[in-house]
């Protein structure tokens, strides 16, 4: 997306001090990084390196996250993959990231979730002192899973204390699953009790009915995606009287078939209903999505100004699980952009 944008709009979007907070972990591999794991064990890869992430269709996709999941097996891997993704943060002048990650999806990890979070960390460390973005993990549930599942995770996670976790994330498929907020509920209120934040995936693969969800039975500070709630005006009303923000993802939803173009979306009505909106990424890598070409796509579309797009900004960070420190850093330089 960067590589049709103007390179001073490039510039000056980078310059933006910003905050992403929904960005999953496993939408962050690089292509170069899979085809060399995957050459030195032996592996085939499903097609040509340069057309890796052109998927058929979910089977597909699920099938990539598969080996690429698979491949990032050892410590070793899961340090570089971390550090690689503050990298990308860097590359697009993000100051700090929540970062969702699914433990479902890692089998070789499954049973070590500490170990897991610690390789995670190691990585997210030596970026930090490299001086590369700070981030925070949040540690996702899936949709289809049991009540039991996700208590014996958010358990674990109590149990672990692991610094870098600063909240409780649900993704999936809410087509798919159906209504599954009263089966989280438990562990969602468990987490919120140990301290943790909590962010849900809802409206996007759910209608309203799914943000409602989010809100009243799983308590979320936040919600990812969200923009189904255009459909339902109380539903709007409420997220504004309660501040509630969305992280919103326009080139994941258009990729994904929610809205047909991007003037269908509507993260501009939402805007200027005063809902908290951010722009993110979802799944970068595999989307070919970028978070300065993300705000340039809505400047470009909406008509954003300088003013609405420093709100926007401001939305990114003061929505994010950010401690108070990095939180004021970014803000004080956001005055000055
Ligand atoms: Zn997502």
């Amino acid at each position: 997306m960067n590589t049709s944008l103007p390179e001073l709009e490039a510039h000056r979007l980078k310059s933006l001090p910003k905050a992403e907070v929904h960005l999953h972990l496993e939408g962050c591999f690089e292509a170069a990084t899979i085809a060399q794991w995957a050459k030195t064990e032996g592996l085939a890869l499903p097609r040509p390196q340069e057309d890796l992430f052109k998927f058929s269709g979910l089977a597909d996709f699920l099938g990539f996250l598969d080996l690429a999941c698979g491949l990032a097996c050892t410590t070793e891997r899961l340090v570089a993959l971390s550090y690689g993704l503050c990298q990308r943060l860097a590359d697009n002048g993000t100051g700090y990231a929540d970062v969702i990650f699914n433990p479902t999806h890692w089998h070789a990890w499954h049973g070590r979730l500490g170990a897991m979070l610690d390789a995670m960390d190691a990585g997210f460390k030596a970026a930090e002192q490299d001086g590369l973005p700070r981030v925070g993990v949040c540690v996702s549930l899936l949709r289809t899973q049991s009540a039991d599942a996700a208590i014996e995770l958010v358990d674990a996670l109590r149990a672990l204390r692991h610094p870098r976790v600063v909240a409780l994330s649900v993704d999936g498929n809410e087509a798919i699953a159906g209504r599954t907020g009263p089966r989280f509920a438990e562990a969602f209120r468990r987490a919120g009790d140990a301290g943790l934040r909590r962010t849900v995936h809802a409206g996007e693969s759910s209608g309203p009915e799914g943000v409602w969800d989010a809100v009243n039975v799983l308590g979320a500070d936040r919600i990812d995606h969200g923009v189904r709630a255009i459909e339902d005006a109380a539903l709007v009303r409420m997220l504004v009287d309660r501040q509630i923000p969305l992280g919103i993802c326009p080139t994941s939803n258009l990729v994904l078939g929610v809205y047909p173009s991007i003037l269908d979306h509507p993260i501009e009505r939402l805007r200027s209903a005063g809902v908290r909106v951010s722009v993110n990424t979802d799944d970068p890598a595999l989307l070919g999505a970028s978070l300065i070409g993300e705000y340039a796509l809505c400047r470009r579309t909406f008509g954003w100004t300088d003013a609405m797009t420093k709100s926007v900004a401001r939305t990114s960070i003061d929505a994010s699980f950010a401690s108070s420190d990095v939180k004021a850093q970014l803000l004080a330089a956001l005055k000055d952009w």
